[in-house]
């Protein structure tokens, strides 16, 4: 029997948000997310896309995550797709921390896992809940093949002059200090998805993609392949975001410990929690900061001021680092949905070739499409991004039909 079907993990430290696909026609059998993990007030949501059945919802104790596997395996079950089933090909694990080490989606091994949890000091919050849900994953069908497909991956072609922070290089070789960005499944797939709509092959295409979510981040790719992005040796530098400051002088967290008596600890939830737009102006939910903005809150559109200076920034940066650009791609929650926020980034930037059609911008949609205006010298794209789609669609490449 043909197995087809990819069941897509990402694991966080108290949830677990699922899809499973068909890989035949990459279409979508079921999406959940379990939250709350280990709590009595745990929730599950599933979404039985095959047979078209309401979405079911469950609340309760979950001990943990093989619990929680178990009650998503339960769901899936009632329409014939439990993780026992035999059409299951492989189970793709969404990893954010692979390293300078893993350069593509990997097969998971003894060897993959012990290098995952060494990269456990850069990646604190988010490999050992990665970790945890392959374990669990593996545990549970320990026959099936595991993939760990990384959000550093893409971002590994990047050259040493854009990877390197300007310090002393036996230190940051000691410690593993160098820029590693994230996002990267959302990159890969946005980019080769903007040639794609420009009808060219990725490699004959320049690209900017800004990835704006709660998490944002920019990535400048040149013929399909990363060469600079705007996250770091961790997910806050860069552009301003939903809680996150993004770039800073390295020097104000000097300043916050030794003049603000600050511990480490608090100044890293300072600036990773409280920072950026919800530092800014107490909301991080761009809808909201718009409907602030038009009632006339200064708060709201200095914050959106700041935010679009930030990122206006990137797009100048990465047009220099890439000399020519095709085209620019928004995507991701504010990318995909917020039309003043495309509008403002690119406003002022016609003699880079870079012009938004005011009329094609504010039509919403599902499908990637132009923005630009016809014969635009370069394209302005909306690409929604679809993480779990390319994260199946490399662990299916990889273990293809066993
Ligand atoms: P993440 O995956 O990083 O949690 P998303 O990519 O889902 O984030 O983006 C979430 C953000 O998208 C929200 O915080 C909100 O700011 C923004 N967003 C969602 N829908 C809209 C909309 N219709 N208009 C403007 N912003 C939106």
């Amino acid at each position: 029997m043909s197995s087809s079907r990819i069941l897509v993990l990402n694991s966080g430290s108290s949830s677990v948000k699922y899809q499973l696909l068909d890989m035949r026609d990459s279409s979508r059998l079921a999406v959940g997310l379990v939250e709350r993990i280990g709590e009595e007030t745990a929730r599950l949501r599933h979404t039985p896309l095959a047979s078209g059945a309401e979405t079911r919802e469950w609340g309760g104790a979950i001990a943990d995550h093989e619990a929680a596997l178990k009650a998503v395996s339960a769901e899936l079950a009632k329409d014939g797709l439990g993780l026992d089933s035999p059409e299951l090909a492989a189970i793709g694990h969404r990893v954010v921390h692979g390293g300078k080490h893993f350069t593509e989606p990997t097969v998971i091994d003894d060897a993959v896992l012990a290098e995952i949890e060494r990269l456990i000091p850069v990646a604190p919050l988010h490999n050992p809940a990665n970790l945890t849900g392959i374990r669990t994953a593996q545990h549970l069908r320990p026959d099936l093949p595991q993939v760990a497909v990384f959000d550093t991956a893409f971002h590994t072609t990047m050259p040493e002059s854009a990877a390197r922070y300007a310090i002393d290089v036996e230190t940051a070789d000691r410690h593993r200090i160098r820029r590693y960005g994230f996002h990267g499944t959302s990159h890969a797939y946005v980019s080769r998805a903007t040639a794609k709509l420009l009808g060219k092959a990725p490699e004959d295409v320049n690209v900017i993609v800004l990835h704006l979510g709660n998490g944002a981040s920019a990535s400048a790719v040149r013929g399909g392949r990363c060469v600079d992005t705007s996250m770091g040796l961790t997910p806050l530098e860069g552009l301003v975001m939903g809680t996150r400051s993004g770039d800073l002088d390295p020097a104000v967290i000097f300043h916050l410990a030794r003049v603000g008596e600050m511990s480490i600890e608090e100044i890293d939830t300072l600036l990773n929690k409280k920072s950026g737009l919800i530092g800014l102006c107490g909301d991080n939910d761009m809808r909201e900061i718009h409907r602030r903005i038009d009632e006339g809150d200064e708060r709201a559109q200095l914050a959106f001021d700041i935010y679009i200076h930030r990122l206006k920034k990137y797009i100048g940066a990465y047009y220099a680092v890439l000399g020519t650009v095709d085209g620019i791609a928004f995507t991701a929650g504010v990318g995909e949905n917020a039309a003043p926020v495309r509008e403002a980034a690119l406003a002022g930037l016609e003699q880079l070739g870079l012009v938004v059609d005011a009329g094609l911008n504010a039509v919403r949609g599902d499908e990637p499409r132009l923005i630009s205006p016809d014969g635009a010298r370069v394209a302005v794209a909306v690409v929604p991004t679809d993480e779990e789609l390319e994260i199946a669609t490399q662990t299916y490449a990889l273990v293809g039909n066993r």
